[in-house]
């Protein structure tokens, strides 16, 4: 039966990787990626020479008829994101489920883990992390004031992503909100400009600086 592997890759440092992630990028026959740019500056740092195959978000079904082939034929693939785990917040997350429900292949799906965003931040975050509510990426428009509302109401600790554009437009509503627990904001972890943001809405806009809103956030919020 062929093997799928889901295999994490850094999130900015390219030393975050482990050994067995390695291993298996060496081994298998198609490395499925989503940005082949990205994902060569791993490969080459590691003189990994397997082909590459992009799988986005704007992928469409002939690109999974094709990946069913190669399985069904008794290829082993690796899938990796442009940073992190797979299947969190990313296009894999898609892919693995039409794997299972729409063509139903029957194959090995295995996890390679190794680093995510959302753990890392959670893991310096000092805040409890027993339950917490995961939002991935909050809506753009629609939705997102429910979405915050929401948040400041959550009993447990609310954790979401965040870009460059949107940051800080984020917290300013939380602000508007009324929002006055803690936030932790983390921004570019592990790479040459990480930043912890730790404290009330206000101290972290008074903190972050104009040339500092730039680059990958995820931001924590404590619960009630
Ligand atoms: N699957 C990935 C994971 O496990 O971390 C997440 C993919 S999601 C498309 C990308 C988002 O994760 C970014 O927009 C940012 O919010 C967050 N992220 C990724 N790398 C980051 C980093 N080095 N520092 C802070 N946030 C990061």
């Amino acid at each position: 039966m062929s093997n799928l592997y889901i295999v994490a890759t850094p999130i900015g440092n390219l030393e975050d990787i482990t050994l067995r992630a390695l291993r298996i990028l060496k081994e298998v026959d198609l490395i499925l990626c989503e940005d082949t740019r990205e994902t060569r500056k791993l490969i080459n740092k590691y003189e990994i020479n397997k082909p590459l195959l992009s799988y986005h978000e704007h992928s469409d079904l002939n690109k999974v008829s094709y990946i069913v082939e190669q399985l069904k034929n008794g290829k082993n693939l690796a899938l990796v994101s442009d940073a992190g785990t797979p299947g969190i917040s990313d296009p894999g997350n898609r892919l693995i489920e039409l794997l299972i429900n729409k063509y139903q292949v029957v194959i090995n799906i295995i996890p390679i883990p190794g680093p995510s965003a959302l753990i890392s931040a959670l893991s310096i975050s000092g805040m409890p992390t027993d339950k917490f509510i995961f939002y991935g990426f909050l809506p753009h428009k629609k939705g997102k004031e429910t979405i915050l509302k929401e948040i400041i109401e959550n009993e447990y600790v609310s954790v979401f992503y965040e870009s460059t554009h949107r940051i800080i437009k984020t917290l300013e509503k939380l602000k508007a909100l009324g929002f006055n627990r803690g936030i932790v904001v983390c921004r570019e972890l592990t790479k040459k400009f990480e930043s912890i943001y730790c404290g009330k809405v206000d101290e972290i806009l008074d903190q972050i600086k104009p040339e500092e809103v730039k680059g990958e956030f995820v931001v924590i919020v404590e619960g009630r």
